[in-house]
């Protein structure tokens, strides 16, 4: 058996400020085959599942490569092309092979393309065939496009937000693509439409509860996998909103029925699913009246992960208007800034401007008197089992109010990105994250109480905000809920 594996991955904001090409790419995960390092990254899992599974069941693993970029705006065609066609050439090279394997986010946008992955997909099964077992992973927040469900045989989805499961998802993917090889299963994908978008964090309910009812539905009546796509809001794309993928083991009829009922369930329960959002000052207000701390306050607005800046200054400045004391706030993405306080060193006074530079969005700068409390270089903070770079790093401090600096954008995922630049987060009232959701599962259990309040930045958390152009109408909170549909 003879397996090849590669992984092309971003998470496209058609409305970022911030452009993305080859080296956006190349500067964050660029693995030529056999350079993947001996960890999983999101995106590259099958890929790193598959050499270790390969080694403990002797199949031949051949490694194409593997790109990552932070999320941002759409890709330049030609450079989306280039990463696409080094990958396409290596598994020509490759043949025959019996299964490709392909770590996809699943919500890239280049600026000719508006499914890159069912581009990818495509020119995959053109190249391999029909009888070559075509086999995908996804982030929960991609476009799950008819074009990739029809030219793969399995695509399996990240059921939890925060992704915390991406290595079992990446096992169970190698496992069914290994079982169809042997005949054991054939696998068939159901793929019904809720017709609407909606935020589906994991660790609440309704969302922990579906994720539960997804996972004990498989390994019986025939069904192989289970996934909810959750669809990627700041995607503005014709197959955009929220879908439900079955594989069930040539039951078709069965995983029809299955999605369906699914899709409904997700549909009734819309408006329910999300996160409760508060405004800048209610959540400063909240976070201060709770009787102890550190209060976690997320600002969903500007998560680099979904393709902000993180640099918007909106909060730090309420927080210093204000005088408030044991506060922090990070990471703001300003490599200038971060430069400026290495070169100063740590316990420096001085007067620095930072933030607020990226964008419109990004408000205004900040000119302060600020005292360098800690440095890190070449900083990484925990993601599960993955660990994301941060860069350079630089804490400061402005009266009762600390900022984590970074030189490598990336949202709060892991308390690293305080701790390696000396904030004491055990010591806080506030602790204010720019993040979505990926921050909960390593900040929650330090918290008293969680908040998330909408700091003004690039992503408004109302959806109707966005400029969308090309998303489905009528689509829900948009419009009126239209009726679901069975697409696959
Ligand atoms: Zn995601």
């Amino acid at each position: 058996m003879r397996i090849f594996a590669a992984s092309l991955a971003t998470e496209t904001n058609s409305f970022s400020p911030i452009p993305t090409n080859r080296r956006s790419f190349e500067e964050t995960v660029y693995f030529r085959p056999g350079e993947h390092p001996d960890r999983a990254t999101h995106c590259t899992a099958p890929l790193w599942v598959a050499r270790r599974r390969a080694r403990q069941e002797g199949f031949e693993l051949v490694e194409g490569s593997c790109f990552w970029a932070e999320p941002s705006g759409p890709v330049l065609q030609a450079d989306y092309e280039s990463m696409r066609d080094e990958i396409l050439d290596q598994l020509r090279a490759a043949l025959p092979v019996d299964a490709v394997l392909l770590g996809l986010h699943g919500a890239m946008i280049a600026t000719g393309c508006d499914d890159c992955e069912g581009d990818i997909v495509e020119r995959v099964r053109t190249i391999v065939g029909r009888d070559t077992t075509i086999g995908v992973e996804l982030d929960p927040h991609c476009h799950l496009t008819q074009k990739r469900v029809r030219n793969a045989d399995i695509v399996i989805l990240y059921k939890e937000y925060p992704h915390t499961d991406f290595i079992e998802r990446a096992e169970e993917l190698v496992t069914l693509v290994l079982k169809t090889r042997r005949a054991e299963i054939r696998p068939v994908m159901s793929l019904y439409d809720c017709g609407m978008e909606e935020l589906f964090p994991t660790g609440r309910q309704p969302g922990r509860g579906f994720v539960d009812r997804m996972s004990a539905l498989e390994g019986k009546d025939g069904v192989l996998s289970v996934s909810l796509g959750h669809g990627f809001i700041q995607g503005d794309v014709p197959e955009h909103g929220t879908r439900v993928l079955v594989v069930t083991n040539d039951a078709k009829a069965a995983g029809d029925t299955l999605a369906r009922t699914l899709g409904e369930e997700v549909r009734d329960k819309r408006g329910q699913w999300g996160l409760p959002y508060l405004s800048l000052d209610e959540g400063i207000d909240q976070a201060y009246a709770e009787p102890r701390g550190p209060v976690v306050v997320a600002d969903p607005s500007d998560n680099a992960g979904a393709g902000a800046t993180s640099d918007n200054t909106n909060v730090i400045r309420s927080l210093i208007e204000r005088g408030c004391v044991d506060a922090c706030v990070g990471p703001v993405w300003d490599p200038v800034a971060v430069a400026f306080c290495h070169a100063a060193g740590v316990g420096t006074t001085m007067n620095l401007r930072f933030g607020g530079k990226a964008a419109a969005s990004s408000g205004q700068p900040i000119d302060a008197e600020v005292t360098v409390i800690g440095l890190c270089t070449d900083g990484r903070q925990s993601f599960g089992a993955a660990s994301v770079r941060f860069g350079d790093a630089a804490a400061i401090r402005i009266g009762g109010v600390e900022v984590s600096l970074i030189s490598e954008r990336t949202q709060a995922l892991g308390t690293e990105i305080f701790s390696a630049v000396g904030i004491d987060l055990a010591s806080k009232r506030y602790i204010g994250v720019k993040s979505t959701n990926h921050f909960y599962a390593a900040f929650a259990p330090l918290a008293t109480k969680v908040l998330w309040a909408e700091g003004g930045g690039s992503c408004p958390i109302d959806h109707r905000k966005y400029p969308y152009a090309k998303i489905p109408r009528p689509l829900w909170p948009h419009d009126d809920l239209p009726p679901g549909r069975l697409l696959i």
